[in-house]
């Protein structure tokens, strides 16, 4: 008996084939004729505070622009095509979390180049690539759970209440049809699948691994399907002993191409094919169609805003490893960030105030600038 979660997986998994033209239960002939904008979004927040946005990731996949009658194995035919984004607020940008248990990586964004908007253009910024786009939207996130509501409360747009039917899928629970334990996380289902070198928490890096995750396993899921599918026509009795196929239903398989970084008690996908043969015979694994992408990512122009922006300064000219001047703080009367850039919590500012001055003098007189 399929339970409620396991059928709400394969749906999902059976509706991103049917997207992306891939024979699966319940989508073998009835694929869209309209092409869609596949996209996967993450966010970064910072954990103290006023838990702010810091990085919106985006990446992207139109299915005109892709062969939709051949993925190639692996994906090597699709995922190359995939156009991804870092993107940050000004305003928030800066902070980043660095604890014991987990550390942001806001300046290793491995598919492109950040982006830098202002935080009020971001309510803009969902309304172009979801909305005002002519194609069926497809978002898909690794645990949906808050960041939809953080999109709303923080940055102003409300996905679920867009004039737009946005189908919202959910690689964690599309996960579950390929047999992973219930809410894998992003790192455990990316190594599983053969993926690695990843500088996961930075919202560019985790909407990319996100879409490519996903296109595996519907590639992966769909495979599974056309080959009983033709098991059942040569064979009848070879299928009556078979497992069964269809979503959700299969047991967690034994091995798994690719450089497989998960632990031994992960259950994993079914083995994707290992590697494909192009007509130069030469054959590509997982991770050569991701490191594929990544070399692809340079881009010359912003789509979104700027390149430049100073963590340091709050400069709009250059980036904040190329910024070396005197920089002083008048709020909390530190040096080495800007008066806007300011992280000192109230709560704390005015003893930080009295150390400062007494470290540093008073950043506002003369004297203390000019040293
Ligand atoms: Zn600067
Ligand atoms: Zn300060």
């Amino acid at each position: 008996m399929v339970s409620a979660s396991e059928l709400k997986a394969s749906t999902q998994l059976n509706s991103l084939c049917r997207i992306l033209h891939l024979p699966s239960p319940g989508s073998s002939s009835t694929f869209p004729e309209t092409p869609a904008r596949i996209i996967s979004c993450d966010l970064e927040k910072h954990c103290l505070a006023l838990q702010d946005v810091t990085a919106i990731g985006l990446s992207v996949l139109h299915t005109d622009e892709i062969r939709l009658d051949d993925p190639g194995v692996n994906g090597v035919n699709w995922i190359p095509n995939i156009q991804s984004f870092n993107i940050r607020p000004r305003e928030t940008g800066h902070q980043a979390n660095n604890f014991n248990f987990f550390t942001d990586k806001p300046e290793d964004f491995q598919f492109g180049r950040d982006e830098w908007i202002l935080k009020a253009d971001t309510p803009k910024l969902f309304k172009d690539v979801l909305e005002d786009f002519p194609r069926e939207i497809v978002l898909i996130w690794h645990d949906t759970r808050g960041d939809i509501k953080d999109i709303r409360d923080k940055l102003g747009f409300d996905v679920q209440a867009s004039s737009k039917k946005i189908t919202i899928l959910d690689s964690q629970i599309m996960a579950k049809a390929r047999g992973y334990q219930n809410q894998i996380g992003l790192k455990a289902l990316t190594g599983s699948l053969g993926i690695s070198g990843i500088a996961f928490h930075n919202g560019g890096n985790d909407a990319a691994v996100t879409l490519i995750n996903s296109i595996l396993m519907a590639i992966c899921h769909s495979e599974e399907y056309v080959s009983a599918a033709a098991l059942t026509t040569f064979d009848n009795d070879v299928m009556s002993e078979a497992q069964p196929v269809s979503g959700g239903l299969l047991p967690p398989p034994n091995s798994f191409s690719g450089s497989n970084t998960s632990s031994a008690s992960d259950p994993t996908l079914s083995t994707l094919p290992a590697s494909i043969t192009s007509e130069q015979g030469h054959t590509y694994s997982v991770q050569e169609v991701v490191v594929m992408l990544m070399s692809k990512a340079y881009r010359v122009d912003p789509l979104f805003g700027s390149f430049y922006h100073c963590t340091r300064c709050n400069g709009m000219d250059h980036l904040g490893v190329a910024c070396y001047g005197p920089v002083n703080c008048y709020r909390c009367h530190g040096k080495g960030h800007a008066t806007e850039l300011c992280m000192c919590p109230e709560k704390h500012l005015q003893q930080r105030i009295q150390n400062n001055i007494a470290r540093f003098g008073d950043v506002r007189s003369r004297q203390s600038l000019l040293r």
